[in-house]
């Protein structure tokens, strides 16, 4: 930590370079009055580091929480600082482009308002989704009605809703450890996730895009504006592009190139993001783009000016991810594990020097284990952890062969004081897990927790940490927010919606059940059918003509109805009712406010 380069200043230059105006107060609501985001509550970032956090990750909270208006090159400017995300706003003949509409319909409204008090009253001509993040399009009904172009890279619209579709309860659950959105924002507390402050609250929309980039090399032109575009598919997100705007010489690296080291895999759960690709197309990018650009700027985090340095910030980029990545193969290719070469890898000095490569969101850490797991897997090879007991289980053994709960904690007690925070956490987890109703171990595991926290660089780790202590004290608080829009929603594929029941399905409850149901969706002139049998709902586009138990014909609307719990009422059908009463019966709710550092 004393080698980290605390005299490069050049960041806190770049953050500030172009600022045009503030909001102020830079709080923002709903119509009704509810705050969805709020950076004031960070004011206390302007103190030194206290020793309650990591001073770098200090310094990355004060320059992301800078906000308002900010002039990147003629032309374009960025509302940086109202939401996680960027939104960009490209100048054009008539009007404005707007690209990453930030995650809800509010602050995208209050940037857009930003802008336009310094830039006079320019209509939106046009939207750019760079991926297929919230973050990046969920805004979109705050800046426009979707009368006009909206550019997305090819397979954008399976991939916006296909992330949180199977998953989504586990996601969100985990989302509130990653985030912290209920932590109090203090020196003690949240003090952002190092992408970001935080993600803003607000309504999400979604408008299917109008024109597919599908290719790298491929140039439009809008509103006046020639757009070169690189397609990026399988790097930070499935689908994502990068584009270049040669008559104003700025290249946009939508989520590729940020100023830390981004998520191979995030901890809340995804699917593992690929880091070779991910290195190829940074490597791609500079060949095509450096050469004619004087700025890079990014759905995140501030712009980097000056040729020279923006192939030093690219370059350092793509070796970070390219290290990570053919490291980990060749300690995988030696015999090593996941967690082994977490701890063995040692990044390049010279990446090290360079403050946009610091695990503020991804980690080394976790993300070499998350390139393992890209290849190997989750088992390690070593059969001693092929059938191991479940958490509880192991916990009580584990406690009894320490002389029972005073010796865990003694034992606890010492690795604490030696400062080995980490095997302190795994004591103490078994305690908690061998008994839950254990005060005294909750309340030392909720300060091990708190310090480990504290001492984090990595933003998503203190929040982690943060959450699980005071999770340890005063229990869960159930996720009140809903990020399923009905846009969302209709958004999804039949298939999506089929394979959304499908495992909600209580399976040994549904070992004896067997029925046939066709659905015709009216309104996309489509037949569907689901048959339930061994525990199993299988679902099949056009069916062979057979005799089923009940043939419904509905909406897509209706469909999605019945599934969020609505009745059945005034949908035609013929055969037995009845049997889409024997499914329902069968389908699991999940659980939003599940356990995690409690079993
Ligand atoms: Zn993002």
């Amino acid at each position: 930590m004393a080698d980290l380069p605390f005299h490069d200043r050049a960041d806190f230059e770049a953050a500030d370079r172009g600022f045009l105006a503030a909001l102020d107060p830079a709080v923002i609501r709903t119509a009704d009055g509810r705050v969805v985001w709020d950076s004031d509550a960070y004011g206390f970032l302007d103190g030194e580091c206290p020793d309650t956090a990591h001073p770098s990750l200090w310094r990355q909270g004060q320059l992301c929480v800078k906000q308002g208006l900010y002039e990147v090159t003629d032309g374009i400017y960025q509302i940086r600082g109202l939401d996680l995300s960027n939104m960009t706003l490209i100048e054009g003949d008539e009007g404005v482009i707007v690209v990453d509409p930030l995650l809800s319909n509010e602050c995208a409204a209050a940037g857009l308002k930003l802008y336009r008090e310094q830039r006079g009253d320019r209509p939106v001509t046009a939207v750019v989704y760079t991926h297929s993040h919230a973050d990046h399009f969920g805004g979109v009904r705050g800046v426009t009605d979707g009368d006009v172009p909206i550019l997305a890279p090819a397979g954008f619209m399976e991939h916006a809703v296909s992330e949180n579709v199977y998953a989504g309860t586990a996601m969100n659950r985990r989302a509130v450890y990653m985030y912290g959105p209920d932590l109090p924002r203090s020196p003690e507390g949240q003090i952002g996730t190092g992408l970001g402050m935080t993600t803003s609250t607000g309504t999400i929309s979604l408008i299917p895009p109008t024109l597919d980039i599908t290719r790298t090399g491929q140039e439009e032109t809008v509103d006046g504006v020639r757009l070169v575009f690189q397609l990026t598919p399988g790097t930070e997100a499935p689908s994502e592009m990068n584009f270049h705007v040669p008559d104003r010489r700025a290249l946009c690296m939508a989520e590729n190139a940020t100023h830390n080291q981004h998520n191979i895999l995030t901890l809340r759960g995804a699917l593992v993001r690929d880091t070779r690709v991910w290195a190829r197309y940074l490597d791609e990018a500079i060949t095509l783009f450096a050469g004619d650009a004087d700025v890079v700027f990014a759905s995140h985090h501030w712009p980097t000016w000056g040729s020279e340095n923006i192939v030093t910030f690219l370059t350092q980029q793509r070796d970070m991810y390219a290290y990570m990545h053919d490291q980990t193969l060749r300690m995988m290719n030696q015999g090593m594990t996941g967690i082994e070469i977490a701890e063995a890898i040692r990044m390049p000095p010279a990446l090290e020097q360079a403050w946009h490569t610091h695990g503020y969101y991804g980690s080394v850490s976790h993300n070499v284990k998350a390139i393992y797991q890209r290849y190997l897997g989750w088992f390690d090879g070593n059969p001693a952890h092929l059938w191991e007991h479940p958490p509880v289980e192991q916990a009580r053994r584990y406690v009894e062969c320490m002389g029972g709960r005073e010796g865990v904690l003694s034992y606890a007690r010492r690795y604490v004081d030696e400062g080995d925070l980490r095997f302190a956490a795994t004591l103490l987890n078994h305690a908690v897990f061998a008994d839950d109703g254990d005060r005294q171990a909750r309340e030392l595991l909720a300060e091990v927790y708190t310090r480990l926290g504290h001492g984090s660089e990595n933003g998503t780790w203190r929040n982690f940490y943060l959450v699980a202590a005071r999770e340890l004290t005063s229990g869960v608080v159930p996720p009140d927010l809903d990020t399923t829009s009905p846009e969302m929603l209709q958004a999804l594929s039949l298939e999506q919606v089929f394979d959304s029941i499908a495992i909600r399905v209580d399976g040994p409850k549904a070992w004896n059940e067997s029925l046939a149901i066709d659905w015709h969706l009216t309104d996309l002139d489509r037949r569907h059918r689901t048959a339930l049998s061994n525990g199993v709902l299988i679902h099949q586009a056009d069916p062979p003509s057979r005799p089923v138990d009940l043939t419904l014909t509905l909406t897509k609307r209706d469909l999605l109805g019945l599934l969020t719990g609505g009745p059945a009422d005034g949908i035609r059908h013929e055969g037995d009712l009845n049997a889409l009463n024997r499914l329902t019966a069968v389908l699991d709710d999940p659980a939003p406010a599940f356990a995690i550092v409690t079993p």
